[in-house]
Parts: structure tokens; sequence; C-alpha cells
């Protein structure tokens, strides 16, 4: 497993990084993290003396899950195809891409972020077999 892998499995997938780095308190889920990340702490945070051992992973996240959003969509489009969306009932001859009929737009086209973050994750994994 990389890190982003071993980082999707603590935090429970793309959406479970985005609500800790936007302000979740899950205590279980940061004392997991802190074992992983506390070696590439600076001394003083790691022992929370010269600053917030919490804040450092937090920081860590937001940097890992822009990583995550520029590794896909370095090679994936978001999709704009109508069998995306909520409510649609789209018959496909051919797929329109990697997931089509999966739903992340809703009913205005606006895209549904926890759907969105869902796809990326199965995205991860069906590709980390194929990276040389
Ligand atoms: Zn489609
Ligand atoms: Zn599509």
């Amino acid at each position: 497993m990389n890190e982003t892998e071993k980082i999707l499995k603590i935090t429970n997938g793309v959406d479970g990084i985005w609500n800790l780095i936007n302000g979740e308190d899950n205590s279980l889920i940061y004392e997991q993290l802190y074992d992983y990340f506390h070696e590439d702490m600076p001394y003083g945070i790691q022992k929370a003396r010269t600053g917030d051992p919490d804040e450092w992973i937090s920081d860590r996240l937001n940097y890992i899950y822009h990583r995550i959003l520029n590794d896909v969509f370095s090679t994936v489009q978001i999709c704009m195809c109508l069998c995306h969306k909520e409510g649609a009932d789209i018959v496909h001859f051919s797929p329109c891409c990697d997931f089509t009929g999966y739903k992340y737009l809703d009913k205005d086209n606006e895209i549904n972020r926890s759907n969105l973050h869902e796809l990326i994750g199965q995205y991860i994994l069906n590709h980390k077999h194929k990276k040389p």
C-alpha cells in the first residue's frame, strides 16, 4: 500500500479526508493518523511543544487531498453526460466514460461532492494495479 491508500484506509475514503480538513473532530482517526505520521513530524510538534500535532496532520491531509485530485484529474475529465445525473435514466449502447451511469451530478447539474469523492476513491483502487 502506498501513502495515499493507507490514508484512504484510515479516513475511510476521500470524503473522510475532506471532512477532516474541514474541521471534523474525530479523535480516533486522528490517533491513527498520528501513529502513521509521527515519524515525519518535527520533534517539538510530535511532543506538542512547538506546535499542534493535529494541525500538522490537517495540513498534511490537505496536501494529500489536493495531490489525489491532481493525480486523478490529470488523466480523467469530469464527464458531464446526462447518465451521471441524479434521477436520469439514460441507456448507453457504448459507455461514455469509465463511470457510465454513476451518479455524481444533482438535478441542477451541480457536482455532488461526496459522490464525486467516492468516484475518485474507486478510480484510485481501479488504477493502482495498472500503474507501471
Ligand atoms: Zn453517459
Ligand atoms: Zn460519463
